[in-house]
């Protein structure tokens, strides 16, 4: 299809009047396509694979609403399951049997859970769990890593100081510089600077906060001495280890990434898949470090739509579909045509395919797969934004930044697979 064919005009009006009511036109930034230039697509509706824009445009979807929908979209059992709790009431204020199921499947699930809890968001679980380790330890200082995102609570909007100082300033306009001091911020995959960081401040940190497959800047796989050395360091000096899980927890299998690798964090925080594409996040840890959450304890946390019952409903019928109908294994299945048919591509025009299960970035910087956010390339940017835009008007959505993974869902079949692979090749020899 040539670009003088595609109509996009509805999209266009209607994002037009969302820019005179919303700021950028969108609920959440990235949606704008700012970093890629155009006008976003306005979705209608959408299915299986595929999502349907208002110009009635069908595109193969791999953004997968950035992670939530490992079964695609609109699965017949998570619309049944969302509407049989719907008509029992949407919200009650009150213990439901939804949450107490999904918290006993997921506290078996998940190496690091004996106790959880729900919220609405993955920033407010992440945020939470913070908060928790703050309280439990008696201590203020955080260490993130940069290169990971945890969603956008103040104290987590903070990029690494300038020089050697290790204390954060914010990345955001309206975070507080007395919050960011209390941010330490240290590259990835540097063993070394960690060690360092410990040896002089060890003894202040409430807890090591990472994505432990860092997600949000490509797909930057970490070594697993790094991660192993990070859980000695905090056992150590009695500090925290808070693995984000918001991407990787239940997508890559019942234990998440904390399985996968066999490091189990002291907490563990979740969101998009666990709502099945309802507002969900969750964080749970042992039952000792949990129990200083009110109102057990002192660490106050609370949330009027906190484990609201179609929400949980959605979960419980994800996790059914995942766990019971094979789900982990037919991604796994995916994955690896994936590998044999976008890994080629990607390769025989200067890029890489990195994966993780069903989360697949595409590299397209010269040389070995990145491991650092500072090691991805401006070219490999411009290349990317050239390609989302073919892509697009061939009819397959990719997130709109190239520093966004794709996602593949059970609704994928391996000749979707081998359409973007096909797509991708085309674009980039020519
Ligand atoms: C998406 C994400 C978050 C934030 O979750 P929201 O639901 O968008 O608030 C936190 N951590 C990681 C690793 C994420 O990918």
């Amino acid at each position: 299809m040539s670009t003088e064919e595609l109509k996009t005009s509805k999209s266009e009006e209607l994002y037009a009047r969302a820019c005179e009511v919303m700021p950028g036109g969108v609920s959440s930034p990235v949606r704008a396509y700012r970093s890629v230039g155009g006008t976003p697509r306005v979705i209608e509706s959408a299915r299986g694979a595929y999502v349907r824009d208002v110009d009635g445009n069908e595109l193969l979807d791999f953004v997968g609403s950035w992670g939530p929908l490992v079964l695609g979209h609109a699965h017949p059992s998570i619309l049944t399951a969302i509407s049989l709790a719907a008509e029992r009431g949407t919200t009650f204020g009150a213990p439901t049997p939804f949450e107490v199921e999904l918290a006993e499947r997921i506290t078996k699930m998940h190496p690091a859970l004996e106790r959880v809890r729900f919220v609405s968001s993955g920033t407010e679980a992440v945020m939470s769990a913070v908060r928790t380790a703050r309280g439990h330890t008696g201590r203020d200082l955080i260490l993130k890593f940069s290169g990971c995102y945890h969603g956008h609570a103040d104290h987590l909007l903070v990029a690494a100081g300038s020089g050697l100082a290790t204390f954060g300033t914010p990345s955001s306009a309206g975070v507080p510089a007395a919050f960011a001091e209390q941010t330490a911020v240290l590259g990835l995959d540097d063993t070394s600077a960690l060690e360092a960081f410990f040896e002089s401040r060890g003894k202040d940190l409430a807890c090591v906060l990472i994505e432990p497959a860092p997600a949000n800047n490509g797909l930057l796989l970490q070594r697993q001495e790094f991660l192993q050395g990070m859980r000695e360091l905090c056992t150590e000096h009695g500090a925290l280890l808070i693995f984000d899980e918001v991407i990787t927890g239940f997508r890559l299998g019942a234990g998440g990434f904390s399985e996968h690798c066999g490091i189990t964090p002291d907490l563990a925080t979740f969101g998009k898949v666990i709502g099945g594409g309802l507002p969900v996040g969750a964080f749970g840890g042992s039952a000792e470090i949990m129990s200083v959450l009110s109102p057990d304890g002192p660490v106050y946390q609370a949330g009027t739509l906190s484990g609201n019952p179609v929400a949980m409903a959605a979960g419980l019928a994800t996790l059914d579909q995942l766990e019971r109908a094979g789900g982990w294994a037919k991604l796994e299945a995916l994955g690896e045509h994936l590998d044999k048919h976008l890994g080629p591509a990607l390769e025989a025009n200067g890029g890489t395919l990195v994966r993780l299960g069903s989360i697949f970035w595409m590299s397209l910087n010269e040389g070995e797969a990145p491991r650092t956010a500072e090691c991805i390339a401006d070219r490999g940017v411009q290349r990317y934004t050239a390609l989302f835009h073919s892509l697009l008007e061939r009819g397959i959505a990719l997130a709109p930044s190239a520093y966004e993974v794709g996602f593949l869902s059970i609704a994928h079949t391996e000749s979707h697979i081998e359409q973007l692979a096909e797509a991708v090749n085309e674009v980039l020899s020519a």
